[in-house]
């Protein structure tokens, strides 16, 4: 496997146009953008976002605003009603729990409301710079289909992939395999034409050419 892995985060780097830079930003506007970011496009969250931070920026001014004002603000995330709750009662439990600090061990993310292993991922790598994988949709597809993990959902899958990817490659996984999914391995129409991962890939050889 390690041979498999080397290449598979090599051709994928060739694919994208070199290695996924990873970012970093402070850990309370990682967590936030992280739950906006659920079921919308980057694009939308990027908007979202930038609106409000623009009016609020600290757990202690998301917890005081009035829920309606922080729905506009975020409308353009979908699910804004939703999302506003959970940005409101994060900030009160940052509050009360955590100084208004956002905490950097994976257990006490979890404890936040409405924050899952990939947001609590997320903040980890992004907002500490900390070992972690954070498994989305693209990382749970293409991890599958690659054959590196067999499982049903990505929660599942962040367990099992840990132990096939060495931790050097950790952080970049999760932007590795965004643009790949977007770029190559779509969601669903793969372009395996174009793919240069073809002779690794167990759903190339088992679905797309199983006559090889
Ligand atoms: S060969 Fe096809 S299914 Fe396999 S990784 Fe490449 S694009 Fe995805």
């Amino acid at each position: 496997m390690p041979g498999k892995i080397q290449k598979i985060v090599l051709e994928m780097r060739r694919h994208v146009g070199g290695r996924a830079a990873v970012w970093h930003e402070e850990p309370f506007k990682v967590l936030i953008a992280t739950v906006l970011s659920q079921r919308t496009r980057d694009q939308n969250t990027r908007s979202a976002a930038g609106r409000l931070f623009s009016r609020y920026k600290t757990p202690g001014e998301i917890a005081k605003a009035p829920l309606n004002e922080l729905e506009t603000l975020i409308r353009s995330s979908g699910f804004y009603k939703v999302k506003a709750e959970r940005i409101k009662k994060i900030s009160r439990q940052l509050l009360d729990e955590f100084a208004g600090k956002v905490p950097r061990g994976r257990d006490e993310l979890l404890t936040l409301e409405g924050v899952g292993p990939k947001t609590a991922g997320c903040v980890q790598v992004y907002g500490f710079d900390d070992y972690a994988l954070p498994v989305d949709t693209h990382v749970h597809r293409i991890s599958n289909r690659l054959g590196l993990v067999e499982t049903r959902s990505p929660e599942e899958t962040e367990p099992h992939l840990k132990e096939a990817i060495p931790r050097r490659y950790w952080k970049e996984v999760n932007l590795l395999m965004i643009r790949f999914g977007n770029l190559v391995c779509l969601p669903q129409k793969p372009r395996c034409g174009i793919c240069s991962l073809k002779d690794v890939c167990e759903y190339y050889k088992k679905v797309v050419r199983p006559d090889l």
